[in-house]
């Protein structure tokens, strides 16, 4: 699964992607992948208690993500800063499946990875559908490549485990780029309890979107 060229990471907020499959993106890395991670929302609720400005949060957050994106190896960052926080309209959907459409002929990727479709996050789950109705489009391009759902704060049962025990502190230091969400506490805890419950080590778990081209 590591061993691509081009991966596609889509990330609902900017720190969905390290905690996702940050270990993943480094190892991909490692082995010389070209790693694209678009962020689809502004991030701009990210902040419920005010404890910053508002007006620059977003502008923060993609600086956060950009600098914890170096400590995993990614090569490019794409921000659409949508509004997020509400649940979307079959058209937004329609419209988002037909944006990801364009940003994968452009990019090529060989694997994309997304939130799984049992994120129970809204906006994460949003993005799972639009990624669900791309894959629908009538376009065989699009059978090209591997799609795997990640988990962050809703488990999933994995199809397969990604051994990250190598690269952890490397994703530790990018979510610590992330001083917005640290702010509010317990994340690195929460996150170590997820990535080590399967086995002796540090994992990350995915479950097909689609497998087989
Ligand atoms: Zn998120």
């Amino acid at each position: 699964m590591i061993e691509v060229e081009s991966l596609l990471v889509i990330a609902p907020h900017p720190d969905d992607e390290i905690l996702g499959c940050g270990g993943t993106i480094a190892l991909a890395a490692e082995r010389g992948a070209q790693v694209n991670v678009l962020v689809v929302f502004d991030g701009a609720a990210g902040d419920p208690d005010r404890l910053f400005d508002l007006g620059e949060y977003p502008s923060k957050r993609r600086r956060e993500a950009r600098a914890g994106g170096k400590h995993i190896g990614v090569s490019e960052y794409t921000f659409w800063n949508l509004p997020e926080g509400h649940l979307a309209l079959e058209h937004e959907i329609d419209q988002g499946a037909k944006l990801l459409q364009e940003l994968v002929h452009t990019i090529r990727p060989q694997l994309v990875l997304a939130p799984w479709a049992g994120d129970e996050h809204p906006d994460h789950h949003t993005v799972s559908r639009a990624v669900q109705r791309m894959l629908e489009l009538p376009d065989t391009h699009l059978d090209s490549f591997d799609a795997w759902g990640f988990e962050v704060w809703s488990p999933l049962d994995p199809d397969h485990l990604v051994d990250v025990s190598t690269v952890w502190e490397s994703k530790l230091d990018a979510l610590k780029e992330h001083a917005t969400q640290l702010a509010y506490g317990g994340m690195i805890e929460k996150l170590t309890d997820l990535a080590t419950r399967h086995n002796a080590g540090h994992f990350e778990a995915f479950m097909k979107i689609r497998s087989e081209r």
